[in-house]
């Protein structure tokens, strides 16, 4: 975010945001409010065949949108005012980003650099992505606004007020997607929703609640390929569940992946459920506790643990939280676990603890994300 020119003065000389500042107004709005505008934009874009283009274009049509006063996370309702030039700068960054991308993009996937497109659904349409994508996005805060405005309140952060007023992390991740008047519907998924609930919470310490709610355990890991292809590599999943029940689940579609290989859809991990601890007590009452008191999922104890947040229960009572999690997940990912057949192992921090490293390579060379 310090790339960006609008924000520059957000972040000290060490590229440190300036905590301190937070609640000073920029316009409106207070920093944090505009921060955790470009956020939600952000985890709902960060998708799609080429991440590194993704972020590229984002910061590109920020920076040509603002550098023309069309200030979208400070008057969203700009981005539609202006439609002709949002549209315009859209297909010409992207166009820029194609330049770039487009050759090691293809390279690396055995494609046309051609066929190079970030655009939603692999559509041409930029209408469909520049709405679908950033219109709905920004017109969340927009809508909190004149709701305030209708019930003759103001606030000059109605974004970050919205976002902590839910129970918990969790459940404000699932609201962002699922909430009938404010919600994304399908424009931002499981993932993304808590992708931004690490951001917020975690990577930009935006949070204002001082609670377990909000803490480092109040959400779940985003799964992305990433952190999937490296639970799985290593043995982690396998810890909970057999193979079997992961194909059974569709989290393994056999031939599906790259190559013929077996396709690993981590997202279909999210709500199944392991037996295989219920009769350890110590477990299942530090699960009890991760969802009665930091998830705020449920209000009694469950007797089977959804594999998805058994990283929360294995980090309770440490000193590291999902998102530190999620970072040295993503770490490895984009290191060394590459998604092919000849990942970095040897050089790996983490070999001596993988199962596809020191026993059943089957689990590295057979499998794609
Ligand atoms: S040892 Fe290899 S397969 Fe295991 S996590 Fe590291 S890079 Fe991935």
């Amino acid at each position: 975010m310090q790339d960006l020119f609008p924000f520059e003065h957000y972040f000290d000389n060490k590229g440190e945001i300036k905590r301190n500042e937070l609640d000073n107004n920029d316009g409106l709005w207070t920093r944090r409010e505009i921060i955790t505008r470009y956020l939600l934009v952000s985890a709902v874009l960060d998708q799609g065949p080429d991440l590194e283009g993704v972020r590229l274009l984002f910061k590109d049509v920020i920076n040509a949108l603002y550098s023309k006063e069309i200030r979208i996370f400070h008057k969203p309702l700009d981005f539609f005012k202006e439609l002709g030039i949002s549209i315009d700068e859209i297909l010409e960054k992207h166009d820029g980003v194609k330049k770039i991308r487009a050759d090691t993009w293809a390279r690396e996937n055995k494609s046309n650099p051609g066929k190079y497109n970030l655009f939603t659904d692999r559509t041409n349409q930029v209408l469909g992505y520049a709405i679908y994508r950033w219109g709905v996005v920004l017109c969340v805060p927009f809508l909190l606004e004149k709701d305030l405005q209708k019930n003759g309140r103001e606030s000059s952060e109605p974004l970050v007020a919205y976002i902590e007023d839910w129970d918990s992390a969790e459940i404000m991740s699932q609201q962002i997607k699922d909430n009938k008047r404010y919600g994304l519907g399908k424009a931002i998924g499981d993932k993304a929703g808590h992708l931004f609930a690490k951001w917020y919470i975690h990577t930009f310490e935006l949070v204002k609640k001082n609670d377990s709610s909000f803490g480092p355990l109040s959400y779940e890991l985003p799964f992305d390929s990433n952190a999937g292809r490296v639970l799985f590599r290593t043995g982690f999943l396998l810890n909970w569940a057999d193979l079997s029940d992961y194909k059974n689940w569709d989290v393994i579609q056999e031939g599906k992946g790259k190559s013929g290989k077996h396709y690993i859809r981590v997202t279909n991990i999210r709500g199944r459920k392991s037996d295989r601890f219920s009769d350890l007590k110590d477990f299942i009452d530090s699960y009890e506790l991760i969802c009665v008191e930091y998830l705020k999922v449920k209000k009694r104890r469950p007797s089977k643990v959804e594999i998805q947040q058994i990283p929360n229960i294995l980090l309770l009572n440490t000193n590291y939280g999902i998102g530190d999690l999620d970072d040295g997940l993503m770490y490895i990912g984009t290191n060394y676990c590459f998604n092919h057949d000849e990942p970095r192992c040897f050089q790996c921090p983490v070999k001596n603890l993988c199962l596809g490293y020191t026993n059943r390579n089957e689990l590295i060379t057979n499998y794609r994300t």
